[in-house]
């Protein structure tokens, strides 16, 4: 079977939901779509194929172990690392030395935010994050709760962002971390992290990112950033996934993180464990492909994105934008389309790999607690979805999507009589609904 009658047996599928059927009776797709598209790239982002082709040998003909330090095995392992930690440094401004290679940035958070608290408990017990932060951050820091260590959770603004002066306002002379994202996953949004930085450094505070999903599509780098402290991934850049890193300064000021994982005492001391040698070399490689074409691939994104919230934005009323967009990632598009049931519209889209604003939990759909900390009811949560452009999107794609996703809105509007009520005027929060 060709690719072409694929698509064209995957696109007469018809759903059924909620009385709502969407046909696509032999629609012969434009080029450059297949089926299904993957708009998630906040989730993941399939490999680079310049990323395989590097980590292709070592796990083959060079599969030594980077810490054996007597044969040309160990040697090869370890050249591949060593030039792997120099592609990650220069991405990020610090030197190879600071690298701790992790295996990803679930590990990196906790090795950070636990590794620090445990290290500088002598001097303070107090940790400062916020609300919208990763669970790899904010179930972290409910841990050291447990253990004694105070968190305060700062609040985010309507937009997303995080107010310095409440930040400000919150350190106290227990303080010893603090540790707010850099571009969060959900809406999108840059937190001003070098404002933060270099209230910390002036304060004598260590300050930790999460910048999984800056490094790579934005420029960051620690020196300018104030940073001492970052955490990232290789499967969010195009890279392999169970391999990340932990950027710990080693000069003004020193940062001294109490190792989680105890071993070999590899990474200096604060990861033990055999690297992960094609891995790394594919974090390496992944962040040399981003350095080289970030300029290139931000323009190209940001238009894409911009073309499809102008789709929406020319047809369709009662929607808007979550997080500030004038300090946005450039692939990110977070929309809620209001009035619209929001389990429907994601079934009339099932061809489309997006999120919604609904986290699956053991039993429940849960509104996300990002989107109700920017204020948004429930509702508006769950008719909320996640457009996660990347690299490998194109504008047929962009175009199959927008289109969709009006016609199934429109659709579900038409068929709705709260939506009705509400072009006719009606206030639906003043209704006295009957209970029944
Ligand atoms: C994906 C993600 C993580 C987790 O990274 P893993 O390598 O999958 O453990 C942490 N923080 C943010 C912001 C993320 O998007």
């Amino acid at each position: 079977m060709t690719d072409q009658t694929a698509n064209e047996m995957e696109s007469t599928s018809s759903m059924a939901h909620n009385g709502l059927v969407i046909s696509q009776t032999n629609e012969t797709l434009p080029e450059g779509v297949h089926l299904p598209i993957y708009m998630d790239n906040h989730a993941t982002t399939p490999m680079d194929p310049r990323v395989l082709e590097a980590m292709l040998p070592y796990f083959g003909k060079i599969f030594g172990n980077a810490a054996s330090r007597n044969h040309q095995f160990g040697w090869e392992a370890e050249q591949a690392v060593d030039l792997a930690r120099e592609q990650v440094a220069k991405l990020i401004g610090c030197t190879p030395k600071e690298i701790i290679f992790t295996s990803g940035a679930t590990e990196s958070n906790n090795l950070a935010i636990k590794g620090i608290a445990e290290m500088y408990r002598e001097k303070g017990n107090h940790i400062i994050t916020q609300v919208t932060e990763h669970k790899a951050v904010l179930d972290t820091c409910k841990k050291l709760e447990k253990q004694g260590y105070e968190v305060t959770y700062l609040p985010v603004e309507t937009d997303g962002l995080v107010s310095v002066e409440k930040l400000k306002a919150a350190i106290t002379d227990k303080t010893i971390l603090v540790t707010i994202m850099y571009a969060n996953n959900e809406i999108g949004v840059i937190q001003p992290i070098a404002e933060i930085g270099k209230l910390c450094h002036e304060k004598g505070i260590l300050f930790h990112t999460d910048a999984v999903q800056a490094v790579g599509k934005i420029p960051v780098n620690v020196q300018t950033d104030n940073i001492d402290v970052l955490s990232m991934t290789a499967h969010k850049i195009y890279g392999p996934k169970g391999v990340g890193m932990l950027y710990v300064r080693r000069r003004n000021p020193r940062v001294q993180i109490t190792e989680q994982i105890n071993g070999g005492g590899h990474e200096r001391g604060m990861r033990s464990g055999t690297l992960n040698v094609p891995g790394i070399v594919g974090l390496g490689k992944a962040c040399e492909i981003a350095g080289d074409e970030m300029v290139a691939e931000t323009a190209r994104l940001t238009e894409l994105r911009d073309y499809l919230k102008a789709k929406f934005e020319n047809v369709l009323d009662y929607i808007h934008v979550n997080g500030n967009m004038d300090h946005h990632l450039p692939g990110n598009l977070n929309m809620s389309f209001v009035h619209v049931e929001g389990e429907s519209l994601l079934m009339g889209i099932n061809d489309i790999a997006v999120s919604s604003g609904s986290a699956c939990t053991s039993a429940t759909l849960e509104p996300s607690y990002v989107l109700k900390a920017l204020g948004l009811g429930d509702d508006v949560a769950h008719s909320s979805i996640r457009f996660g452009l990347g690299r490998f999107n194109n504008k047929a794609e962009v175009d199959y999507v927008s289109d969709k996703v009006i016609t199934v809105v429109q659709h579900l509007r038409e068929m709705s009589p709260l939506y009705e009520m509400v072009k006719e005027g009606i206030d639906l929060s003043k209704i006295e609904w009957a209970a029944h």
